[in-house]
């Protein structure tokens, strides 16, 4: 069963969940950018950390959304984000890892 990892907000699905709802997190940004799921999410991914309280996390944070969905989430993300999604969120910070935080 493949699964993949969402580009903005990291969060680790099976692939027919992205493409079935997409993303818990981040599919407002989606719609609103018109892109699909699956151009935001990457099966290239490291690291996994189980999210207990999402809502204080950095990225959520980050975000600036107050209830993250916990799950699984990616430590790094291979891949980005569609042109799009990038535009509308001028504060991106590509989580493959060629910028430090
Ligand atoms: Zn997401």
């Amino acid at each position: 069963m493949s699964e993949r990892a969402c580009m903005l907000c990291g969060i680790i699905q099976k692939t027919s969940q992205f493409e079935n709802k997409g993303c818990p997190n981040c599919q407002a940004i989606f719609d609103e950018a018109n892109v699909t799921p699956i151009e935001c999410t990457s099966p290239s991914f490291e690291g996994c950390i189980g999210m207990c309280k999402p809502n204080k996390s950095w990225c959520a944070k980050w975000l600036r959304l107050d209830n993250f969905q916990p799950g699984l989430y990616a430590i790094k993300v291979d891949g980005r984000l569609p042109v799009e999604v990038v535009d509308i969120l001028p504060h991106y910070i590509p989580r493959d890892g060629s910028n430090v935080d």
